[in-house]
């Protein structure tokens, strides 16, 4: 068996001396995979009782055409998402183009003119600046008079209890609260952490709107923030919650005023959500949910699969080989360009999808440096398929996510080792050397 492996791998381009390392660091997983078995096997019970207590029915796969009245699929799937969120209520919808209208929605929807929008958690998200208006934008939150403050970190990646209660005024409507690091190598929120967050702004003014932005989080932990406290989570159906299988999409589930708020946002006031036609897609959206516990765990047991690996080479891992994980990114710190385009072409020419074609820096809608994407994936863009991203800047860090099985994830790692070790810009090191 072990000799048909080293085969298959050699036929793929991984050296003996690349799978041998891999194989070590492996070996050493093995408790720690079991632990994530065990929150996916709650999860995926999670997603099934929802699923019965609801009654998905064949004829809920079926789709509307036109204004989309009475479609019972996108119905009965917004009560999926509510009920296992914890929610009231849930807006699931493909008019919600990408992770970033899907947050520009909640936040547009829920403030008003003289309103305050509050980050306690320092820099949102790079494409959150332009919906907030911290970078000048058309159409931002500014552009309408809801100003924005942002309380830092501490140090240690902490939040600023102190200076949270100083930022917080009459006018503060809503805190914008990222779980996942993003573009940064701070630290991923736990749920506890976030719950913590969340109970500490609600003592001091049990009105303020507290919103978590969910992307890559969903289905990592046995709990998500709408159970701790959180009025709304939002996120991208192309990331955790649509299994690799949704073609394009959002959520927002939340509280019942929050959500329908949204609604009337996203189509028109008095429209809601009464309409939107769903064209055929809610198989996908249900079946992708279903099977998003097995996907965001593989692409979990990627990420520590590549952490393990480059920590062993001596690079820094962010979150390192052994800590606990609240999201399925991966960030490799490389300090030299060429490392980053390196490890990006492994996991490029790794893919299913667009193997043979080489991926180079470019300066991509949204962000403020040149960016380089590998992604060779079934739905363009959807990063819970294998994929990197890294803005070309220092420390020149790569953020790695995803995979749509861990036996595809790990064999992206590998090739993103093979890449480097070609290119003659690391050598291998025998685990026990
Ligand atoms: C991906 C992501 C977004 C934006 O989602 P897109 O679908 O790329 O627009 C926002 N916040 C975080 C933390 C993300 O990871």
């Amino acid at each position: 068996m072990q000799n048909q492996l080293t085969n298959a791998y050699e036929s793929m381009g991984i050296s003996q001396e690349v799978f041998m390392l891999c194989q070590q660091i492996e070996e050493t997983l093995q408790d720690r995979f079991a632990e994530i078995d065990k929150i996916t096997e709650c999860n995926q019970l999670k997603v099934l009782s929802a699923f019965q207590k609801h009654q998905v029915g064949e004829a809920h796969l079926l789709g509307t055409t036109g204004y989309g009245y009475n479609d019972l699929g996108r119905e009965t799937l917004e009560k999926v998402y509510a009920e296992i969120f914890g929610t009231e209520a849930a807006l699931v919808r493909a008019q919600i183009t990408c992770g970033t209208h899907a947050l520009a929605l909640a936040l547009s929807a829920n403030l008003r003119p003289g309103d305050e929008l509050i980050s306690p958690v320092g820099k949102p998200y790079d494409t959150m600046e332009e919906i907030i208006g911290i970078r000048p934008s058309v159409g931002s939150l500014a552009e309408y008079g809801v100003t924005y403050k942002q309380v830092e970190l501490l140090e240690d990646g902490t939040f600023d209890y102190e200076g949270i209660k100083n930022a917080i005024s009459d006018k503060t409507k809503m805190m914008t609260i990222q779980r996942s690091k993003g573009y940064l190598t701070r630290p991923t929120f736990s749920v506890k952490q976030i719950g913590e967050l969340i109970a500490f702004i609600k003592d001091i003014n049990p009105n303020i709107i507290c919103m978590v932005d969910n992307c890559y989080g969903e289905f990592v932990e046995l709990s998500e923030p709408s159970n701790v406290g959180a009025d709304m989570v939002v996120g991208s159906l192309i990331k955790n919650p649509g299994g690799g299988l949704a073609p394009i999409g959002g959520y927002i589930c939340g509280t019942k005023e929050c959500v329908e708020n949204a609604y009337y946002r996203l189509t028109a006031p008095g429209l809601g959500a009464e309409v939107g036609a769903t064209l055929g897609i809610n198989k996908e959206f249900f079946q992708g949910l279903f099977n998003a516990p097995q996907v965001v765990a593989g692409a979990l047991k990627g990420a520590i699969f590549a952490a393990n690996l480059y920590e062993h080479l001596g690079f820094d891992c962010t979150p390192n080989a052994t800590e606990s994980r609240h999201d399925i990114i991966q960030a490799v710190t490389f300090h030299d360009p060429d490392k980053v385009i390196a490890f990006c072409e492994g996991i490029q020419y790794a893919a299913p999808i667009d193997s043979h074609v080489t991926p180079t820096p470019w300066p991509m809608p949204g962000y403020n440096c040149d960016v380089i994407m590998a992604a060779g994936a079934f739905i363009s863009g959807a990063s819970i398929e294998l994929s990197a991203d890294a803005p070309m800047h220092e420390p020149y860090t790569v953020y790695f996510q995803g995979g749509l099985s861990y036996h595809h994830a790990k064999f992206g790692i590998m090739k993103s080792l093979a890449q480097l070790e070609k290119k003659g810009l690391i050598t291998i090191k025998e685990r026990n050397s």
